[in-house]
């Protein structure tokens, strides 16, 4: 069944009418929600969609979101929802899609993303993280790193060598891992912030059986490739009301707080009030353009703002503040859940926001992209791509 708006309208109504938000556990709404097709329209039927229009999900939310219905907090899964599961619903087998999507969209099993090793962030291909298969079986063995949420996943997609002898690219296979699989270890990794929201990993005789493995062995790259581009989506493309996100937040204090301005400071607020509108309403276009497929590299030049914006709005929200902006609420030692921008003080968003221009690939790689791939300029010239990557110098 293809749905239309009207369509939808009337089903969202039927399922609130048959699970009445003020009755229904959360967790057992959140299920009944998925099984009607409800989750993400676009998925195809019995997997959380009705192989609507992507945009039509809009209109499922509204209903939903007047009726006071439960949400599935999407910023606790965003790995999950932004990354793994547009990338299993691509390459996955049947089995897998069934087995993961569901738990992964109700928030019962959280994800995270197991890419990053010491000496292959921007440099990804370069990865040296083992996998060998014997039987059905594979063994992994190495080391992962920035891994963000790992003390909190369930699963985690994972990128490893599998085809040492051919160049770097090539030789990569994508997997799902179980992170309670004996092996797996994650260790706190504190950052500027003083919590840790990221982890080093290591993956020692980790074993995963090969119907845990998503596209064919030797693609992974081309699978990490779908991964990627929702992941810069997924970061710099979160729907925000006009105003919202920390222009917002400094612009509040701005109001509230007239002895603080001076005429430096207001020049620089408007600027940067019209810079966001300007992101805000790109992100829009470039939501508006997913409706039509996959994400393509434009995605990009989305993040690339996004992290720029950021960290001059948090910067300007401590000058303005003054002294009180350097007063910091808290150091201690947290593994939190998410990233919670907006709920502390302007000296956590401040630092926090240096990560977003490294997190998700850096500003200086993304500009690659776009030059390349955007663009269509000449690209970097690359030495090391037929080279078979155990003969590459490290
Ligand atoms: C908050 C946070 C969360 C993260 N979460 C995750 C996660 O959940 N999972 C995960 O797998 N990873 C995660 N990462 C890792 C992140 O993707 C990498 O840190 C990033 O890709 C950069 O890699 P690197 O740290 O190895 O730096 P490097 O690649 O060593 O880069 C160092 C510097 O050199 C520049 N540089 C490198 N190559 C080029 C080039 N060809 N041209 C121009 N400049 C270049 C870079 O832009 C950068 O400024 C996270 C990082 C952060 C900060």
């Amino acid at each position: 069944m293809s749905a239309d708006a009207a369509e939808l309208r009337a089903l969202t109504q039927e399922f609130l009418a048959a699970h009445p938000p003020a009755s229904t556990p959360r967790e057992e709404f959140l299920r009944a929600r998925f099984d009607a097709g409800l989750a993400w329209v676009h998925y195809p039927q019995g997997l959380g969609g009705l192989d609507a229009p992507r945009s039509l999900q809009a209109v499922v939310d509204a209903e939903l979101t007047a009726a006071g219905a439960p949400d599935n907090d999407p910023r606790r899964n965003g790995i999950g929802l932004g990354m793994a599961a547009p990338t299993i619903l691509r390459y996955g087998t049947e089995e897998q899609k069934k087995r993961f999507l569901k738990p992964l969209w109700t928030g019962e099993e959280v994800w995270c993303q197991l890419f990053s090793e010491p000496g292959a962030g921007s440099d990804l291909a370069a990865l040296g993280t083992r996998a060998v298969l014997d039987g059905g079986t594979w063994t992994v063995d190495g080391q992962k790193v920035w891994t963000s949420g790992a003390h909190n996943a369930r699963f985690a997609i994972l990128i490893a060598r599998t085809e040492p002898d051919v160049p770097k690219h090539k030789g990569i296979t994508y997997f799902v891992c179980d992170m309670t699989d004996p092996g797996v270890d994650v260790r706190p990794l504190r950052q500027i912030t003083g919590e840790a929201e990221f982890n080093e990993v290591f993956l020692t005789g980790v074993k995963i059986p090969d119907a845990h493995r998503l596209g064919e062995i030797g693609d992974g790259w081309k699978v990490a490739q779908t991964t990627l581009n929702n992941e810069r989506v997924a970061i710099g493309g979160a729907r925000i009301p006009r105003e919202g996100g920390l222009i917002g937040l400094a612009a509040k204090t701005w109001r509230e707080r007239p002895e603080l301005r001076t005429q430096d400071l207001h020049q620089r607020l408007v600027k940067l009030w019209v810079e966001a509108e300007v992101a805000r309403l790109t992100g829009e276009r470039t939501r508006q353009q997913l409706v039509a497929g996959q994400p393509g590299p434009e995605g990009a030049g989305m993040k690339l703002g996004f992290a720029r914006l950021n960290q001059e709005i948090s910067g300007l929200e401590v000058e303005l503040l003054g002294e009180e902006g350097l007063l910091y609420d808290d150091w201690t030692l947290r593994r939190p859940e998410l990233v919670d921008f907006e709920g502390r003080e302007a000296g956590y968003r401040y630092l926090r926001a240096k990560g977003n221009s490294i997190e998700g690939g850096t500003s200086e790689i993304l500009l690659n992209i776009v030059a390349e791939r955007v663009l269509g300029l000449p690209p970097e010239p690359r030495t090391d791509k037929d080279v078979a990557w155990k003969d590459l110098s490290r």
